[in-house]
């Protein structure tokens, strides 16, 4: 160890970087790549979203705002809520505008976990919840979702690895990476579950909007007694295609909310103005835009699910975000050895499914937030690969 890692702190020591950057970083000094590897809408913010934040740097609105957001934005939030959930949630005390879902998620983390407290994360996940969970102080528990159950977890599962110290439940569905989705009597049991180990939900609600099964996304804190146990993270990076924009927002109790607020108010004081105002007329007028692009990414889940199979590469078929995770196991290679091969022959992006933890080895992730064109070449190229690199 060089004597300046040594000096750092053992919670920043002990987490990787993200395993997905890594790929970016082959990609990005290579001619002629298809990425599927991105998270990201490929479309552009809708223009009257663009246009609401060149109104606002025309009127001069470059100012700091309240702590917890505009009010306009948090009452937008709450209107949206109880239209589409039949939520209620005060502007004024429930709600808390971030930068994103990552300082959301953060800022849940920090607020509510204290040193060993154990955080229960189901698994394959987002790569940033059990890296935020350690930075928090607390305990990462993965418990692996499988397969045979499209991917959903439940109380069964996750009950073996309930202990005192057990504080938080931390979901994210649908699911990046896996595509899995959870129904409502799937979320009823884990309320159930919720309500008698007295555990505080936090969950990551950020693909709600993309859904292709015909179901309705139920948010977590509809389900009864939920509301007040449950932190809800949502945000506008990719239903309304506004990564660049960084806006996010918690729902919850008004005790965590203030608390959470105070984090925000010394680490990052406020989300800036301009794209507060977008996602105020995200909310107001984007809706249109939004359904498009899900028709849209819809088209392409069905393109490269129907690929994957043609090919031999079994899986399990998406129903929410924008991801599909193939079982690559028939072809002898580790997830990071099919990724890494396939990048340096065949020049398609992907990311290993242990990126998202040890219990996604076996999987890739691909992300079908890119066109058709492309998408059909990834195929084609993955199908030639398999050809040619059988182990
Ligand atoms: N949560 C999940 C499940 C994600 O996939 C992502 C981004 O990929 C985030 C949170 C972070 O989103 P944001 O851009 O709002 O910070």
């Amino acid at each position: 160890m060089s004597k300046w890692e040594e000096r750092l702190s053992p919670q920043v020591r002990s987490i990787a970087p993200s395993g997905i950057r890594k790929f970016f970083d082959i990609a990005a000094k290579m001619e002629d790549v298809i990425s599927l590897g991105v998270g990201e809408p490929d479309f552009v913010t809708p223009w009257s979203i663009r246009e609401s934040c060149v109104y606002g740097l025309e009127r001069g609105y470059t100012s700091y705002t309240a702590n917890r957001g505009t009010p306009e934005l948090r009452q937008e939030i709450a209107n949206h809520f109880k239209r589409r959930h039949d939520l209620t949630y005060s502007a004024e005390t429930d709600i808390l505008v971030t930068v994103g879902v990552s300082e959301a998620l953060d800022l849940a983390l920090r607020t509510v976990v204290s040193p060993g407290d154990e955080v229960l994360i189901p698994e394959p996940c987002y790569v940033s919840y059990q890296a935020c969970t350690i930075l928090a102080g607390g305990v990462p528990v993965n418990v692996a979702a499988k397969i045979d159950n499209e991917f959903r977890i439940t109380p069964e599962e996750l009950e073996p690895y309930v202990t005192p110290r057990t504080k938080v439940l931390l979901i994210g569905y649908p699911n990046n990476p896996t595509g899995a989705i959870m129904e409502r009597s799937d979320l009823e049991k884990l309320a159930d579950f919720a309500e008698k180990y007295n555990l505080i939900v936090i969950s990551d609600e950020i693909y709600g909007d993309l859904r292709y099964s015909g179901s309705d996304h139920i948010c977590f804190a509809q389900l009864p007694n939920m509301q007040d146990r449950t932190i809800v993270l949502n945000g506008f990076s990719k239903a309304y295609a506004m990564t660049g924009w960084r806006i996010g927002y918690a729902l919850g109790n008004p005790e965590i909310i203030a608390a959470m607020t105070k984090i925000h108010q010394y680490t990052m004081l406020c989300a800036p103005i301009t794209a507060q105002m977008a996602a105020v007329e995200a909310l107001r007028h984007g809706e249109k835009y939004m359904k498009k692009m899900v028709a849209e990414y819809n088209r392409r889940r069905k393109l490269i699910y129907d690929g994957f199979k043609k090919m031999g590469l079994d899986s399990f078929e998406p129903k929410g975000a924008f991801y599909i995770f193939p079982n690559i196991t028939s072809t002898g290679y580790t997830s990071s050895e099919f990724a890494e091969a396939l990048i340096n022959s065949e020049h398609v992006a992907l990311v290993p499914g242990t990126a998202f933890g040890q219990s996604g080895e076996g999987h890739v992730r691909c992300s079908y937030a890119t066109s058709i064109d492309k998408i059909s070449e990834a195929l084609a190229r993955i199908e030639n690969f398999l050809k040619n690199h059988k182990k």
